[in-house]
């Protein structure tokens, strides 16, 4: 299949609206991440996401709006959970929050992966909202990636995965999360983040006035209530190696181990020309302490890692968990498929 690659301008946006409109697939930028869209209420175009990406059929979409009002026909909730919808929306919408709710009959099956509820989000990405308003359907996208890979942030990205495979791809920049949403279970009481992403646990809890669960990462033996979280996730080809600890510490770790020059090492900047001076492909995804800068740069500083060749690749990983924190910590756990070596600050 041939690949056009447009402009997010006017042209491109109801070029890519005809194409969802017409049940077939595009990729379009969001604040978060690249997603591959298509008409949410279309059974067999949403089946066409899960073949393109190779996405499991048990993990569900979210359904993306333009508007509130857009989302009410989707769920069936109280006046209080209203309430609270409208709380949320009024701060965090549009931007990278995701709420789960009961979903009503409009929602296909293969939306929800069969389940009970829907998740839900309005993108602020002014490309992503004028697609949604063109097509004039809620689109569900998940990261335009395939499935397993590291989630694409940059045009590149996306056409590395998918050229040949869709129609049309939208440039719409670099995205400027760079994380995913943050997902919220509205469904029941207590409310818990299945995923934790762009909003930050105690943005969420400050503007609910209650503490908000993390079911993000479950019991031993329970299966998780967000399916995507049960999948090695957000990896690059060489395996991965979690340094979760202070910048000073991480370097002495990096210091002791053989080989440096066959192995890369993302790091925070102000550990760039020491890792360098010790031999290993070096790349750098923000300050120490600049959460914000790690979550924009994390995936693409993976997938450019990948491209350096490296056996192995290192990363250091700021034990702090505020802000976009909890979510680079997520992404990296999984990325590492558990292998992180915790560093003391002895
Ligand atoms: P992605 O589209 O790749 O960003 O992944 C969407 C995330 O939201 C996955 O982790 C899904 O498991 C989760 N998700 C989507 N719908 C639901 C739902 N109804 N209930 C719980 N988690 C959901
Ligand atoms: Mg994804």
């Amino acid at each position: 299949m041939h690949t056009e690659i447009k402009a997010a301008d006017r042209e491109g946006i109801l070029a890519a609206a005809g194409v969802i409109r017409g049940g077939g697939l595009c990729a379009m930028p969001t604040e978060t991440v690249y997603g591959l869209a298509a008409n949410g209420l279309d059974p067999a175009a949403v089946r066409e996401i899960y073949r393109v990406k190779g996405r499991p059929q048990d993990n569900p979409l979210i359904l993306h709006i333009a508007s509130l009002p857009e989302l009410f026909p989707l769920v069936v909730i109280d006046p209080e959970t209203e309430a609270t919808v409208r709380l949320l929306a009024a701060r965090f919408w549009p931007g990278p929050l995701t709420m789960v709710l009961p979903r009503s009959g409009l929602v296909p099956d293969v939306i929800t992966a069969g389940g009970p509820t829907v998740a839900i989000r309005m993108p602020s990405h002014p490309a992503a909202r004028a697609l949604i308003a063109a097509a004039g359907v809620p689109i569900a996208a998940p990261s335009a990636n395939l499935s397993g890979k590291p989630s694409p942030t940059t045009l590149r990205d996306v056409t590395d995965d998918l050229t040949g495979r869709i129609p049309l791809i939208l440039d719409g920049g670099d995205a400027a999360v760079g994380v995913e949403s943050t997902v919220i279970d509205l469904s029941r009481r207590p409310f818990d983040i299945l995923r934790p992403g762009g909003i930050s646990r105690e943005a969420l809890a400050a503007v609910l006035g209650e503490e908000v669960g993390d079911a993000s990462a479950p019991a031993d033996g329970k299966p998780p209530r967000s399916p995507g979280m049960k999948y090695r996730h957000y990896a690059p080809a060489a395996p991965l190696t979690g340094l979760v600890g202070r910048g000073e510490d991480s370097l002495r770790y990096l210091a002791s181990l053989p080989h440096p020059e066959e192995n890369a090492a993302v790091v925070f900047d102000e550990c760039a020309e020491r890792a360098a001076a010790l031999g290993y492909r070096v790349l750098s995804y923000g300050a120490e302490a600049d959460h914000d800068a790690h979550a924009r740069l994390l995936f693409l500083t993976l997938r450019n890692a990948d491209r350096t060749g490296a056996g192995r690749i290192y990363v250091q990983i700021s034990p702090d968990r505020h802000g976009r924190g909890d979510a680079v910590f997520n992404r990296l756990s999984r990325s590492a498929g558990g292998d992180l070596i915790y560093l003391s600050a002895e």
